[in-house]
C-alpha cells in the first residue's frame, strides 16, 4: 500500500510466522528495502503487483541488516530479475562471518547470490531521490536506517519500532550502541513517518515524538 508520494509499506500481519515488512520506493531506480522469507515472496510479489509495480524493473534490494527473515528473498531478487543486492560495509562482513550462523540456526540454507554493492553511512543517490542513510548499531553491528526528508519517512529496519525496539540478545547485538543509535535517529528532523522492520508504522509528527519519548523506557 502506498503511505507517501512513491513510498510504499508493505507490512506482514501473519500472526502464524514470522516475517519482515517491506517498504519500495519508487521511481527511475526502485528500491525494495528488506524482501523478507524467500517462500513468502509470491505473496508480496502480488501485493506489489497490485500496486502496480513491476518487479522486473526492481534495480536494488536493499537490506537493512543481514537476519534471514529480512534478506532470504534477496536472492529471487537477484538471479530472477537482475537487481543488486547491498547493505552496510559493517554488516556485509558480519553476514560473511558470525552472521552465516543465523540461517543454519532458523533451518535455511546460506541464499545464494550475492552482496555485491556495499554502503556507508551518508547521502545515497536513487535516480530522481536522495535518501540518507544512517549506520544504527545494537540490533546488528551494521543495521542501517533510510531517512528520505522531502517525503518525512524514516525507514528503521531492526532498531525502532512502534512502542519498541530491537532485541540486542542475538550475536552481535548491543544494548548501549542501540540507545546511542536510537538518540542519533531521534535527532532527525523532518520525520513524520516511521516504517520499521515488523509491526505497525508510527504515522504523524506527534507520533513519531511520543514514540521516541515511549522507548526512552528500555534504556
Ligand atoms: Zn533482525
Amino acid at each position: 500500500m502506498q503511505v507517501a508520494p512513491s513510498v510504499y509499506f508493505y507490512p506482514f500481519t501473519s500472526m502464524m510466522e514470522n516475517n519482515c515488512n517491506t517498504i519500495i520506493i519508487d521511481g527511475p531506480e526502485k528500491v525494495i528495502i528488506d524482501p523478507g522469507h524467500k517462500h513468502l515472496w509470491p505473496d508480496l510479489k502480488k501485493a506489489i503487483e497490485a500496486d502496480s509495480l513491476r518487479v522486473e524493473d526492481i534495480s536494488l534490494a536493499l537490506h537493512t541488516h543481514c537476519h534471514p527473515d529480512h534478506i532470504e528473498a534477496g536472492e529471487i531478487l537477484e538471479l530472477e530479475y537482475g537487481a543488486t543486492q547491498a547493505m552496510s560495509t559493517i554488516e556485509a562482513e558480519f553476514l560473511d562471518g558470525p552472521g552465516r550462523e543465523f540461517f543454519p540456526w532458523m533451518g535455511l540454507d546460506y541464499p545464494k547470490g550475492s552482496i555485491s554493492r556495499t554502503l556507508n553511512e551518508g547521502p545515497l543517490g536513487l535516480g530522481d531521490k536522495t535518501v540518507n542513510l544512517y549506520l544504527a548499531p545494537g540490533h546488528t553491528p551494521g543495521s542501517l536506517c533510510l531517512h528520505w526528508p522531502e517525503a518525512k519517512v524514516l525507514i528503521t529496519g531492526d532498531v525502532l519500532f512502534a512502542h519498541s525496539v530491537g532485541r540486542t540478545d542475538f550475536p552481535g547485538g548491543s544494548h548501549q550502541d542501540l540507545a546511542a543509535s536510537i538518540e542519533k535517529l531521534a535527532q532527525l528532523p523532518d520525520v513524520e513517518m516511521i516504517l520499521p522492520g515488523h509491526g505497525p508504522a508510527v504515522i504523524g509528527a506527534a507520533k513519531v515524538s511520543a514514540n521516541y519519548q515511549a522507548v526512552k523506557a528500555y534504556f
